[in-house]
Order: C-alpha cells, then sequence, then structure tokens
C-alpha cells in the first residue's frame, strides 16, 4: 500500500500549530469557567472513547473537539488562578515558548556529540541561575562542581543518594551496604524515602527524626548529633544528610549550617532540598533562608514549581561531578565519540538515571532572558505578598487560626476546634476541604501536623491576583459558616 503520510510535512505543523496554540490561548482566556478541581468520577473517560485506536486517520479539528468536551472536564486546572493546592507548578509565555522549542527540535542530548548546544547550554543556564541564588562557587562549572537539569527534585535526590552511597562504598568496601546510614527531619520530602528503597538502603537504616512545633518542624542538630553518635557505637555507618530549605507540608527551615557541620564532620554527604522555596532565594532578602548551602555537597531547586518555567525542570548543583560520574557512568561502544573519549566534554547520561534526555534548558533559558532577574524577583515577592495578605483576613475571622509561621507564600490555617474537641476539629477541617474543593471555585490541600488536620493554601500560580485570594476567603468562610451551623 502507498504510504500517503508526511508525518513532519512543514505546511501542515505551520497550520496545526497555529491552531493549537490559538486553542491553548483560548483556553487561558476562559480558564476560569472550569471547576479547578477536576469534578469527575474515577473511570470517566472510558466511557467517552471508543475501545481501540482509529484504522483511517481523523481530523484535527475532531480531535480538538474531543480534548474541549471530553479532555477537559478530567483536568485539574493548576494553571487557575484560583488553585492553591500542594504546590505552583508555572507556566509562562516564556517557558511555553522554550518548551515547543524543545519539542520542535526534538534532540536526544545523552552526551555533547549527541547536539553540543544542549549541554553547553545547559551548563551555561545553571551557572546563571547558580549566581543568582548566589551559591558558591564550587557549585559552577569551571571549577570540580556544576549543574544539571533532572526531571524532578525525586531524581536528584536519589542520583546523589547514589553518588554518596557509591563513594562511602568504595572507601569502607561494598559489604557494608547494610550498614549504611540516612539522616533526615520526618517533614522531609517522601521521594528521599523512595531513594532508600531503590538505593538498597536497610529500611531501618533510613532515620527521619522527628521535628516537632517547637522548631516550627526543623529538623533539631541536637537530636541529629545524638542519633548520629548512637549509630557509631552500634558499628553503622552514618553517609548522608538531606535537609530541606521549605518542606512540603510547612515550609519548614532546617538550620542548614548547624547540620552541615554535623554532616561534614563525620564524612558524610549533605544534600539541600530547596524544590518549592529556592526560587524566592532569588530575592536578596529571602536569601538567608539557604545561608549554610557553603557546606552542602549537592543543592536542588525546581525552577517548574515556582520559577515560571513550564514541567519538568529541576536544577541541581553539586560540588564534585565526579561523584555523580563514578557512580552512573557507563561506556558503550555505541556511544563512543572523540570528544567524550578524550575527556573534553560533559556528558550528561553520567549525571542522571536514564540515557536520554531532552533540550530542558531552552526554556529556563527563555525565562532567564525573556524576564529578567529584576522580574522573577517582584514575581516571587507579589505572591508572598498575597500570602500576607491571607494571612491578615485569617486574623480577622476569629473562627480560624494560623498553624504555623508563615514563610514564604504558603499559609498553613484551620478552623479551630468546636470545645478544644480536636479529633472533632480533624474532621470539620477535612470536611471544610471537601466543601470549599467541590465548589470548584477554588482549590486547596491539607497536610496534618502533630496529629492535627491543617489546611494548606499555597499563592504561586502566574495568574492569581488579591481579588483571587479573597474570593477563596469568601468561600472558606461561608462553607465554614454552614458546617458550624451543622455541627451545633
Ligand atoms: C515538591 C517537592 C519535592 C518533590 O518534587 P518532584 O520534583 O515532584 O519530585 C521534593 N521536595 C520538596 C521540598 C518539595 O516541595
Amino acid at each position: 500500500m502507498e504510504n500517503r503520510l508526511k508525518p513532519m510535512d512543514a505546511e501542515q505543523l505551520r497550520e496545526y500549530g497555529h491552531k493549537m496554540v490559538d486553542f491553548i490561548a483560548d483556553y487561558y482566556k476562559t480558564i476560569e469557567n472550569f471547576p479547578v478541581l477536576s469534578q469527575v468520577e474515577p473511570g470517566y473517560l472510558r466511557n467517552l472513547l471508543p475501545d481501540s485506536a482509529p484504522n483511517q486517520p481523523d481530523s484535527f479539528q475532531h480531535v480538538l473537539d474531543d480534548i474541549q468536551a471530553k479532555i477537559l472536564p478530567g483536568v485539574t486546572h493548576w494553571q487557575s488562578p484560583n488553585y492553591f493546592a500542594y504546590y505552583p507548578s508555572n507556566s509562562s509565555v516564556a517557558g511555553f515558548v522554550g518548551e515547543m522549542l524543545s519539542a520542535g527540535l526534538n534532540i536526544v542530548g545523552f552526551s555533547w556529540i549527541a547536539s553540543p548546544a544542549a549541554t553547553e547550554l545547559e551548563m551555561i543556564v545553571l551557572d546563571w541561575l547558580a549566581k543568582m541564588l548566589k551559591l558558591p562557587e564550587d557549585f559552577l562549572s569551571a571549577g570540580r562542581g556544576g549543574g544539571v537539569i533532572q526531571g524532578t527534585a525525586s531524581e536528584a535526590v536519589l542520583v546523589v543518594l547514589l553518588a554518596a552511597r557509591d563513594k562511602v562504598l568504595r572507601r569502607v568496601g561494598k559489604d557494608a551496604l547494610e550498614k549504611l546510614v540516612v539522616y533526615a527531619s520526618d517533614q522531609t520530602h517522601s521521594s528521599l524515602q523512595k531513594a532508600c528503597q531503590m538505593a538498597g538502603i536497610h529500611p531501618e537504616n533510613c532515620r527521619l527524626l522527628k521535628a516537632t512545633s517547637s522548631t516550627n518542624y526543623a529538623l533539631s542538630p541536637e537530636f541529629l548529633s545524638e542519633t548520629i553518635s548512637q549509630d557509631l557505637t552500634i558499628g553503622l555507618i552514618p553517609f548522608f544528610l538531606c535537609a530541606t530549605v521549605g518542606t512540603t507540608s510547612s515550609t519548614a527551615v532546617d538550620p542548614l549550617l548547624s547540620l552541615g557541620k554535623i554532616a561534614k564532620s563525620n564524612g558524610m554527604w549533605f544534600h539541600v532540598d530547596a524544590a518549592y522555596a529556592g526560587s524566592a532565594c532569588v530575592c536578596p532578602e529571602f536569601r538567608h533562608y539557604m545561608d549554610g548551602v557553603e557546606v552542602a555537597d549537592s543543592f536542588n531547586m525546581n525552577a517548574h514549581k515556582w520559577f515560571l518555567t513550564n514541567f519538568d525542570c529541576s536544577a541541581l548543583w553539586v560540588k564534585d561531578r565526579s561523584a555523580l560520574v563514578q557512580a552512573l557512568s557507563t561506556n558503550p561502544e555505541y556511544l563512543k565519540n572523540k570528544a567524550s573519549q578524550a575527556n573534553m566534554v560533559v556528558d550528561y547520561k553520567d549525571w542522571q538515571v536514564p540515557l536520554g534526555r531532552r533540550f530542558r534548558s531552552l526554556k529556563l533559558w527563555m525565562v532567564l532572558r525573556l524576564y529578567g532577574l529584576e522580574n522573577l524577583q517582584c514575581y516571587i515577592r507579589n505572591h508572598i505578598k498575597l500570602a500576607k495578605h491571607f494571612e491578615n483576613l485569617i486574623a480577622q475571622d476569629p473562627r480560624f487560626e494560623v498553624v504555623t509561621p508563615r514563610i514564604f507564600s504558603l499559609v498553613c490555617f484551620r478552623l479551630l476546634p468546636v470545645r478544644n474537641n480536636e479529633s472533632h476539629g480533624n474532621k470539620l477541617n477535612h470536611q471544610l476541604l471537601d466543601a470549599v474543593n467541590s465548589t470548584g471555585s477554588a482549590f486547596i490541600s491539607h497536610t496534618v501536623l502533630s496529629g492535627k488536620y491543617i489546611l494548606r493554601f499555597a499563592v504561586g500560580a502566574p495568574l492569581t491576583e488579591e481579588k483571587h485570594v479573597n474570593a477563596a476567603w469568601k468561600v472558606l468562610q461561608d462553607k465554614a459558616t454552614s458546617l458550624l451551623a451543622e455541627s451545633l
């Protein structure tokens, strides 16, 4: 049969591409018409789509119609100005066109030769971002360190854990795997635990030390020190510490310098996870939250959270890139080339789990060039101002309380339990969350701190303005009023 398919016809690309951009621009114009949290039931899509793929081509318009009618109802609108759940996942025009170019060139830059610009731009752009964050010079690519774009913070912590494991096992011998111990607070993101599972760390040797309200949920250096001493006396080998700037539950900030010194004096790898709050540290007034990063071995922030770079783009810096390369490199015949063999280039395949990698630095480069540092700082400050505004609204309503100090753009709060009945209070706040989210007019999420069910209001969507914060607060107040009336 004659092949009539022209899968990369430039004129068709132009036609469909323009139509798709129009479709997306219209989506953004009307985004507030959708319920923020998708209201569909599990399995909804199976009833709407055929059982098998078509034999003959469908029309582009027909597909767009299906997206409108069948897909969008099942979308939770992370870019809605009324999105306040989890943490933000920013989109921007610069990030979008960068992503578009990356999809357009569609290279696979596993080694330098596979697309020299992909590797070199990534090194340069991560040096730029490192300078914006005032990271110590050891993290820049000119020396023994450097930055790399990972897909997610989870991949970042996995690769540095593997590098640290390899390094310590080379020192103490491969048989010692069972004795290796990892430390972090119990507020640390679950990706650390997943990384330990993948790295073969004995499940009992992943020490998630309890952080309490007395330190605002930051890890206590004394507690860390004591635990390490105990572990040493029973012959275990402490080798990895993960601290967090801006925990996922409540934006707790671990005291990097004191913790890092303990790690260093015990010969451990020190990783700093600033996935969400790292973005704020481009503002001089927030930079002090990462003081102590000088003693870290690795530092990570997600440009795809609160830094206008479309998902995915997680920036990781290490001081000693050879630790990563020694743990993760392979050198198969089919990838051999002059530049790599002569050690003249960085081959990012040796800094990550997969071989293949996208040209993600393009979108970060576009964001930095098209917006510039000053605009990015204003962007962050505006969200923090809106979060403060929300905090003030709560303070004016005696039925509510702010639970942990607001540091960045997340407010942790709750409806106060009636007659100090905590378990009823937990139920009440859970009901309040569901009631608000089922309206579709705002989306918030929750956590549990010291047994209390807490509501999380994270400002950070690019389209959010004060009127959206006010509207969400009104819905919260109204729903609280009805719930309290019912529970009398
Ligand atoms: C969001 C977050 C993560 C996980 O991010 P992924 O990029 O989705 O893996 C890890 N740590 C912190 C502190 C986070 O806020």
